[in-house]
């Protein structure tokens, strides 16, 4: 079997239905579905606020280009622009997390007139050409070459040497604020102003990828105001429109002004306008950020409590949650899908990712700390 056998749709799991953090087969069966499909519904499966107001644009106006004011575009706006860092006024809708990206490297490469950009070692940003060339990992990258140029790599989570690769020719340097597809890697404190200071002493952008961490997951809004830095590129797709295929790119002055020609023809539709408006107003509406907060400190305690040394760490920030197994994770995933109805997700060899919608409670916490404890074989205490 390969890696990827598990991830790419050989679950023997017909999914037929979804309501809150649940996923239902057709005949009846119930998942806990800590995966959120990769952080793609955080307000949980089917959120009645996203489906009524998908379905009453989907019939009123299913499509007009961007040329024209459509008011669910301008909601969307309005609510990305408001729920953004400070100092991020313009925003530019895309379709997903690559194209997100694409577009904040393309930004970056016009607003400052250089081309050189720095990522990180372990890093993922996406798989189209521009963003897989920011990618870290050879697998996906080599049967594709040659990828967009200029790219340095540096070690993700070490300012030094970070801020040593910045220099006159660099246009930017992406991260991830905590690395989701590498294996939740966290960088020291300290780590992202090194990076803001950097970026800024060199005239470049500091683009921060967020598209995993973003929306909430992370105990803010975004992961970066955490660590109280603001980046001259944000970037965001996954959970944006809650299940919708959209990304977008927030960007401060500096960069909108600079920015040259770009567009897709889907950017910003009316249909994921009205997701996207109607997600991040539950989100803020029901302060769902500070419930992720709360549930991902108890559901990490839990962890820790529970599995002790069966495993080699538990990590993560809010409700992005990685547990370092001591074994390959793709078979205790499965063994927690098959056996334990709980759908988790490896990132990288050894990581299990817990990604819950952020409408969880501490209920649903226990029951995942239970199933990890009895896949691991980890005596509960507790
Ligand atoms: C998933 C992901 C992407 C790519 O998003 P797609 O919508 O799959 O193109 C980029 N960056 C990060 C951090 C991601 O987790």
């Amino acid at each position: 079997m390969s890696d990827l056998d598990f991830i790419s749709g050989s679950k023997p799991i017909g999914i037929e239905r979804g309501e809150g953090p649940y996923l239902y087969t057709d005949d009846g069966t119930e998942y806990l579905d800590v995966g959120a499909s990769y952080a793609c519904t955080p307000l949980g499966h089917s959120h009645p606020a996203v489906v009524d107001a998908v379905q009453e644009q989907v019939a009123d106006l299913t499509f007009v280009d961007s040329s024209y004011p459509v008011q669910s575009r301008e909601d969307a706006y309005a609510s990305l622009v408001a729920a953004a860092p400070d100092g991020l006024e313009s925003a530019w809708f895309c379709n997903s997390g690559t194209e997100a990206n694409e577009a904040a490297l393309k930004f970056a490469r016009s607003a400052t007139g250089d081309s050189k950009i720095v990522a990180a070692t372990r890093s993922f940003h996406g798989r189209t050409m521009g963003s897989l060339a920011a990618t870290w990992k050879d697998k996906y990258k080599k049967p594709y070459e040659p990828l967009a140029g200029d790219v340095e790599f540096v070690p993700y989570g070490d300012g030094e040497e970070l801020a040593a690769a910045v220099d006159d020719e660099t246009a930017a340097v992406i991260l991830e604020p905590i690395q989701g597809e590498g294996g939740i890697n966290v960088p020291p404190a300290g780590y992202l102003e090194t990076a803001r200071e950097a970026t800024e002493e060199a005239g470049a952008a500091l683009v921060l990828d967020e598209v995993q961490t973003g929306m909430g997951r992370t105990g803010e809004m975004w992961a970066c105001q955490n660590a109280g830095v603001t980046p001259d590129v944000l970037t965001t797709a996954k959970g944006l429109g809650n299940g919708l295929p959209v990304g977008a790119v927030a960007v401060q002055d500096w960069i909108a002004d600079g920015a040259a020609s770009h567009n897709a023809t889907f950017s910003g539709g009316p249909v994921v306008g009205a997701a996207v408006h109607a997600t991040i107003s539950t989100l803020v509406e029901a302060e769902y950020p500070a419930h992720a907060a709360e549930v991902g400190d108890y559901l990490v305690t839990e962890l820790e409590a529970a599995l002790g040394d069966s495993v080699r760490e538990v990590r993560g920030e809010g409700l992005l949650v990685g547990v370092e197994l001591k074994r390959g994770a793709n078979r205790v995933a499965r063994d927690l899908a098959m056996n334990h109805q709980v759908l988790a997700l490896p990132a990288g060899r050894t990581v299990l990712r817990l990604l819950p919608p952020l409408v969880i409670e501490r209920a649903e916490a226990d029951r995942v700390v239970d199933a990890i404890a009895d896949a691991l074989g980890a005596t509960d205490d507790s």
